[in-house]
């Protein structure tokens, strides 16, 4: 695409329509923004921009997509992949201050939000109401940065991710027009399903800026547990069983020795270091989910659990879900000086243990130090690459590692990425997973945003 370097014109025009206090070219400001938390970084843009409403949204981009100046949205900044990142430069709108609940429709398990709100502050506020928004990334992302990525999390394996829980959308499209796709029924099969297209587009066919999401109740009850295992294989083997007994867990997360020994290190978290899994089931009584987690202890010992410790209270239990969280930041935390890729393969759960076997013998066999973890009643694995990414000999391997796991969850059926996104570091699986498909990927992109002004350099490259 032959995009036009931004001006003084184009910053004028941005300072008129938002004030000075609202426009940045300063070079903190440009810094923070070239980099989000994965290792792609270097990206930066030529001007950050706060707008407050759709409207200014809306016309941001019109000029943006006439005068062919990239526009790339950015909520928080979390991505792992290098998602929000200006690989052409220009405009990147920062959602910070677009912050606003609308309305919390409680009657309808539903609330309307600005996309810059971030989950976790809304899940506070929703608590109130004895609701919640049930995807939950680690961080504390924004709405329209899930929206972005399809982000999903531990509950995920009960509640679906952010594709299922979203009714309806406010987007400015790349000629700054403004569509609300989808509505708030609980159910529709009227015309092309366009909030699910959006969703997971990484902001490359239209720009949030408002939603409508559907809630849950928060459950009444929860028991959470922590079951050990000789071998990860026994683990993934009890996570395949308990999918499969119709138990219906809240959350199911394997995680590999090394992980739980940094989480033990870094968050005194006295747990036994073995493969382990943490679990939670929610109901309504107490006979009925003592009855859920005696058979989930059933399932464990038929795989060879060692230790299984159940009835974890509300702290213990919240302390469990945070040590999960931040497994990823004390993994960081844990290696000073060293760099890191983290991967994120999906694959059908009948092939779970399979894929986590090969993925963990599979940096064995290259000799790099890895962390394996993930949201394993997804059949998700995360595996982190730990390692000096100024080497070049190292980043070779690492690459051929990443390269050779990749392919093996593609070839199992499964995705380059189940809730990370393409970003810039999987756009080289495209072709491989989607085939064909990709073409008609292309033409929507084309028809959709034909100057490619939006997010330009991820997903797919239309020409
Ligand atoms: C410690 C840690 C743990 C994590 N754990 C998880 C996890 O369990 N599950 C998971 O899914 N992810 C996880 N992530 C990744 C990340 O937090 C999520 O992908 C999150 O949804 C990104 O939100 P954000 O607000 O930071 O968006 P950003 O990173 O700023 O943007 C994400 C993408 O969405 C686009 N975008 C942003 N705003 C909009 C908008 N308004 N309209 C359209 N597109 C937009 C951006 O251009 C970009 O492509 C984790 C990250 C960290 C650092």
């Amino acid at each position: 695409m032959n995009y036009q370097p931004f001006s003084d014109k184009d910053l004028l025009f941005l300072k008129k329509l938002l004030g000075d206090d609202r426009v940045s070219t300063g070079a903190s400001n440009l810094e923070i923004h070239s980099h989000d938390e994965s290792f792609h970084s270097g990206y930066y843009p030529d001007v950050v921009v706060w707008p407050l409403t759709t409207e200014e949204v809306s016309t941001i981009v019109a000029y943006a997509n006439q005068h062919l100046i990239p526009v790339t949205p950015w909520g928080v900044g979390t991505s792992l992949e290098g998602n929000p990142l200006c690989v052409y430069g220009g405009i990147l709108v920062d959602f910070d201050r677009m912050d606003k609940i609308f309305a919390i429709r409680a009657e309808d398990f539903q609330v309307d939000v600005q996309a810059g709100v971030k989950y976790q502050d809304m899940n506070k506020i929703l608590s109130r109401h004895g609701l919640f928004f049930a995807p939950d990334p680690g961080a504390n992302a924004t709405i329209g940065g899930m929206i972005g990525n399809n982000a999903s999390g531990v509950r995920t394996v009960k509640y679906g991710g952010t594709r299922d829980n979203v009714a309806k959308l406010t987007v400015v499209l790349a000629n700054g027009e403004v569509i609300r796709p989808g509505n708030l029924a609980q159910k529709s099969s009227s015309g092309y399903d366009l909030v699910h297209l959006i969703i997971g587009s990484e902001g490359t066919l239209g720009i949030v800026t408002e939603a409508s999401l559907r809630l849950a109740g928060i459950p009444e009850r929860f028991s959470a547990a922590v079951a050990t295992f000789p071998t990860i294989r026994q683990a993934t083997q009890a996570v395949y069983d308990i999918m499969g007994s119709g138990l219906g867990p809240a959350a199911l997360e394997l995680l590999d020795v090394s992980t739980v020994k940094v989480i033990n290190t870094e968050a005194n978290a006295g747990l036994e270091e073995d493969p382990t899994l943490f679990m939670e089931f929610t109901g309504t009584s107490d006979v009925a989910l003592g009855e859920d987690v005696k058979l989930a202890e059933t399932i464990c010992k038929e795989n060879g659990n060692t230790g299984f410790q159940s009835g974890v209270g509300r702290e213990a239990r919240n302390r469990l879900w945070e040590n999960r969280h931040k497994a990823y930041e004390y993994i960081k935390r844990n290696n000073p000086g060293l760099d890191f890729m983290i991967l994120d393969t999906a694959v059908p759960l009948s092939r779970y243990t399979e894929m986590v076997t090969f993925a963990v013998e599979t940096i064995q066999k290259y000799g790099i130090k890895g962390y394996a973890f993930g949201h394993a009643g997804d059949g998700n694995l995360h595996l982190v690459l730990a390692g000096d990414f100024q080497d070049e000999d190292f980043c070779r391997k690492r690459d051929d590692a990443n390269f050779e796991i990749v392919s093996q969850a593609i070839s199992m059926g499964g995705t380059a990425t189940g809730e990370h996104g393409i970003g810039i570091g999987k756009k080289k699986f495209m072709p491989m997973e989607h085939g064909k498909s990709l073409e008609l990927m292309k033409q929507i992109k084309k028809m959709m945003d034909p100057n490619g002004i939006l997010n330009p350099g991820k997903m797919v490259d239309p020409s």
